[in-house]
């Protein structure tokens, strides 16, 4: 992928804030933060999105979030802690290189990760079970 920029993060090309690396992944300092300590976790192998990635590395990514969640949350004092994966534009998705953000919430922050709840309609709810299992 060698017009990918988190290929080139992830692989040293391009520096970047580096909070952890290992083999396969860097852990960087978002330069957009939604808050302080904003952080992404990106394999070094190029991925698109999470359907991309081996069960395996999914598994990894998410040990690592929750070693990194805990370690930010020590240093930062933060007061919740958001895990966030993005897939697709419609989701939000800028970059397409799978990537994990880590976002440190602050009592009266102004990050927007809400939503107003809707209501779970019977008859959909009946279709959303039958679709979804025929899927699985
Ligand atoms: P997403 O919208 O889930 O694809 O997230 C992409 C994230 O990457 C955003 O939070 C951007 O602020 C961040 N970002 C984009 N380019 C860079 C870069 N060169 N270094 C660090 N973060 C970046
Ligand atoms: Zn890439």
């Amino acid at each position: 992928m060698g017009d990918c920029i988190f290929c080139k993060i992830a692989q040293g090309e391009i520096p970047a804030a580096t909070l952890w690396e290992d083999e396969e992944f860097r852990v960087i300092l978002d330069l957009g933060p939604a808050s302080k300590g904003h952080a992404l976790i990106l394999p070094k192998k190029h991925a698109a999105n999470i359907y991309e990635m081996t069960d395996e590395m999914v598994g990894k990514a998410m040990i690592l979030a929750k070693k990194m969640a805990a370690a930010m949350s020590k240093a930062l004092h933060c007061d919740g802690f958001n895990i966030v994966q993005n897939n697709g534009e419609t989701a939000g998705q800028t970059v397409f290189h799978f990537h994990i953000h880590l976002i440190p919430r602050y009592e009266g922050d102004n990050v927007g990760l809400s939503w107003v709840p809707g209501s779970l309609d019977e008859k959909e709810r009946d279709e959303i079970l039958e679709q979804v299992k025929a899927c699985l």
